[in-house]
């Protein structure tokens, strides 16, 4: 699915050809791929546009996003 994003670098909007989108276990979402800037190349600086926003919400309700379940990554923090 095509997914709308901004990039605060070049301040430009495009749209990323998802394979999937979970919510890690703090219900922060991952993406696959990682989105890049089809136009500076930028990943750091990308982040959902309004659009993207409400095409999340969309499948977030329709039960389209699955929360990733890993309990290998238990390392401790400090
Ligand atoms: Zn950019």
């Amino acid at each position: 699915m095509k997914i709308n994003f901004a990039c605060s670098n070049c301040l430009k909007i495009f749209d990323v050809d998802m394979i999937a989108i979970e919510f890690d276990q703090h219900g922060e979402l991952l993406f696959n791929p990682i989105p890049e800037c089809t136009f500076c190349g930028a990943t750091e600086e990308v982040y959902l546009s309004n659009m993207g926003q409400m095409q999340i919400d969309h499948m977030v309700m329709r039960n389209q996003i699955k929360t990733v379940k890993t309990s290998s990554t238990s390392h401790g923090k400090s």
